[in-house]
Order: C-alpha cells, then sequence, then structure tokens
C-alpha cells in the first residue's frame, strides 16, 4: 500500500519518514534521483559516483560532478 501525498503549488511533496529512514534520505542535503518508466515516476536515493566508470570509492569533486582516483590516473596519462 502506498503514502498518498498532496502536491503543493511548486510541485514539492513531503517524503514520509518511514521512508526515508528505510532508505537513509533523513539529512537535510540528501539527495534523490527522478526517473520515468513511462508510466511511473521511480524515486531513488541518489548515490555519488565517477562520471566515467560509475565507481562509488575514491571520488573526487569536479564542479558538482565526480571522478574516481584511478579514472583521474588514467587521464593524467593521456598526452
Ligand atoms: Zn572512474
Amino acid at each position: 500500500m502506498g503514502f498518498v501525498r498532496e502536491v503543493d503549488s511548486v510541485g514539492r511533496i513531503v517524503i514520509p519518514m518511514q521512508l526515508r529512514k528505510e532508505f537513509n534520505i533523513v539529512e537535510q542535503g540528501s539527495k534523490v534521483e527522478l526517473f520515468s518508466d513511462g508510466k511511473q515516476i521511480i524515486l531513488k536515493k541518489a548515490v555519488d559516483s565517477c562520471a566515467f566508470c560509475k565507481s562509488e570509492t575514491d571520488l573526487l569533486e569536479v564542479d558538482g560532478n565526480y571522478i574516481c582516483k584511478a579514472c583521474l590516473d588514467k587521464i593524467k596519462t593521456v598526452e
């Protein structure tokens, strides 16, 4: 059974605390990612990952994007 929520005047909804706790989306500033499969909107916790290989470890942030150390090392060897 789903949670019914009202959309406010600018399109915001409140994610029920029960779900926020279950998916560790509790802290202010936590990011979520929204998808559509054409029939439904799917919301998942956004995870920072390397823009090249999608690794989630050893990340460096560059202007809001992430690159992992391994990909950075590869780029450094390109002339
Ligand atoms: Zn990478």
